[in-house]
């Protein structure tokens, strides 16, 4: 019996955040907006994505003993994620310092604190929480050691979605038990190396699923995404919507995505769900303020 659809391994991080007219250069001090701190951090946002549709969901992570700690662990369950898997303690919650310019780009820096303390022997340590989760997913905000025991902890009959972000060399272990891998197109590039792979987002997948997953998703924006498998290549329309802020689209997508192979949908079903709730949240502005409902994605296809 199984008491999640979904168990989500990763980041738990507070986003402070100041508009600038423009950012400081080295040695300079510029004033800015007042502060603001939203609870991110890729692990928390896509476990918030995913109850917020209503899926099952718990999260395996780690933050400081801190403010900045309780501000997710409320987030979190105010969402309806199960935070008995949030670990509590060793170093101060991960932190992101974005400053936003007037022309809306963001420069940002982390912090991962806590995050980094995730440990194999943590994930380990959760073996409950993976044989009571038909999925699980991971991104690559914790220390990738994790990422692999977590690959060796799950139980054969549970799926493994990993959302490569921020992108890097994965293991072939890692790489074989994805299912899908999901890219975005910056991180396609990346994992791909300085391999000569051309323009078409398609060779990328086709190349990627080569190395090893048993599926691959590319995220293309607002040009929706590609699903590689052995059956071929399909492309996934994305819906028109105008665009106010595109944070969070891609974990949204992931959760969705992760949420819908949990009942057990096909994965390019899987994938035009998720679709639907990236551009649902590209319609509203933050993160996890910024994630649908059901009930909003339903709304949206109309
Ligand atoms: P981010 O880093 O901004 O969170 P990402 O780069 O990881 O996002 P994207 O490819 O930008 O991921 O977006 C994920 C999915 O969300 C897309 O595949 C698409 O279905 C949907 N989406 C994103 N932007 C738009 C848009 N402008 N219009 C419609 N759908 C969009």
């Amino acid at each position: 019996m199984y008491g999640y659809d979904l168990l989500v391994v990763g980041s738990a991080n507070a986003d402070l955040v100041i508009g600038v007219e423009r950012r400081p250069d080295p040695g300079e001090t510029v004033l800015g907006s007042d502060l603001a701190v939203h609870p991110g951090g890729k692990g928390a946002n896509q476990a918030v994505a995913a109850a917020r549709l209503g899926a099952r969901t718990a999260l395996l992570a780690r933050v400081g003993d801190d403010a900045h700690g309780r501000l997710l662990l409320d987030s979190l369950r105010g969402a309806g994620v199960d935070t008995v898997g949030v670990l509590v303690g060793g170093a101060p919650t991960g932190v992101a310092l974005i400053t936003v310019d007037s022309g809306g780009d963001n420069a940002i820096v982390v912090s991962p604190g806590a995050n980094g303390l995730l440990t194999p022997a943590d994930a380990r340590a959760a073996t409950s929480l993976f044989h009571a989760s038909r999925v699980v997913s991971a991104q690559l905000e914790i220390p990738l050691e994790t990422v692999v025991d977590v690959v060796r902890a799950l139980p054969p009959e549970t799926r493994f979605v990993l959302n490569a972000s921020p992108p890097r060399a994965l293991p072939a272990e890692v790489l074989a038990a994805c299912d899908p891998l999901i890219v975005n197109e910056h991180e396609a590039r990346v994992l791909l190396g300085g391999s000569r792979v051309g323009e078409d987002p398609a060779d990328w997948a086709r190349i990627l699923l080569a190395k090893g997953p048993r599926a691959v998703v590319v995220t293309l924006g607002a040009r929706g995404a590609l699903v590689a498998s052995r059956d071929g290549v399909a492309h996934v329309p994305a819906l028109d919507v105008t665009p106010v802020d595109t944070t969070g689209a891609g974990d949204a997508f992931t959760a969705a995505l992760a949420w819908r192979l949990s009942r057990g949908e096909p994965l390019v079903e899987a994938a035009a769900y998720a679709a639907r709730v990236g551009a649902a949240t590209v319609t509203r502005r933050g993160a996890q303020a910024s994630f649908p409902t059901a009930r909003d994605v339903a709304a949206a296809r109309s």
